[in-house]
């Protein structure tokens, strides 16, 4: 790789390099609240997109599943009790901080027995070829500097017939929604930010990342690209989030 290649931490041009170190400074920050700004930014909705989201997992006992880029491990929980005790389920993230709170939600939630944490980057994963039957990642894709690296590397754990699940914030598909999102984006979310978590910034790069990630058509294209059949998406809240699904054959 050049060494003076760059990308987007944000609307700001970064070294590609620097981003994951900036990417890890916001989510260390942001660890201590993240699940109360979570529920009071998207005003719970999330709750009903990640419901959605194991909808479509098709996990059943004995699977294994992975959550990656978990953070404090929203699906982790809800994927432990779909796998029972024959199965097991890896939330794994590169941030030790997020990992920190999803560990201890884990193990409080009475999940210690078929669940295990590990940090990772979704560039380069450290498990086995044909390891998972399913492998989420939920709004942590757009947070990734190579997102084709990360991609192929979840296509080689996948187990074949397993599938991927993207969650991720994408591109209204009206207009006037999008006008209103953007104002609340801009204004609201960094201001919110301040008042609870004592963090501006942080929920100014969440509205400015959400701004440079692939569109719905644009990210199954990479995924496709990745090598993944089947891949189809689930516009949510007016494409506000998209969920996208691709198979390994
Ligand atoms: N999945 C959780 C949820 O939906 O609540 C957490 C999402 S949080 C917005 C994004 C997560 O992606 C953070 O915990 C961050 O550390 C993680 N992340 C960012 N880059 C990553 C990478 N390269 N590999 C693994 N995790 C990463």
């Amino acid at each position: 790789m050049a060494d003076d290649k760059t990308t987007h931490f944000g609307f700001q041009e970064v070294p590609w390099q620097d981003k994951a170190s900036r990417v890890a400074g916001v989510f260390r920050s942001v660890a201590p609240k993240y699940d109360l700004m979570n529920d009071l930014m998207s005003m719970g909705i999330h709750r009903a997109w990640k419901r959605f989201t194991l909808e479509l997992a098709g996990v059943r006992p004995g699977h294994r599943v992975l959550d990656l880029a978990g953070g404090t491990g929203d699906l982790a929980m809800k994927f432990s009790r779909l796998v029972g005790d024959t199965g097991e389920v890896v939330l794994a993230d590169i941030n030790e901080a997020m990992l920190g709170v999803g560990r201890d939600r884990l193990f409080d939630a009475g999940c210690a027995h078929n669940t295990r944490v590990a940090q990772v980057n979704a560039e380069a994963l450290p498990f086995a070829d044909n390891s998972f039957n399913c492998i989420t990642i939920a709004f942590g894709l757009r947070n990734v500097t190579d997102k084709d690296k990360a991609l192929k590397s979840m296509l080689r754990v996948l187990k074949p017939g397993g599938r991927l699940l993207v969650l991720e914030f994408s591109k209204p598909i009206h207009k006037p929604l999008s006008k209103l999102y953007d104002i609340y984006s801009f204004n609201v979310l960094p201001r919110l930010g301040k008042a609870i978590a004592d963090d501006a910034e942080s929920y100014q790069y969440l509205a400015e990342s959400i701004r440079m990630h692939p569109d719905q058509q644009t990210l199954k294209g990479m995924m496709e690209a990745a090598g993944f059949a089947r891949c189809d998406y689930f516009n949510m809240t007016g494409g506000i989030v998209a969920l996208h699904r691709g198979f390994k054959v």
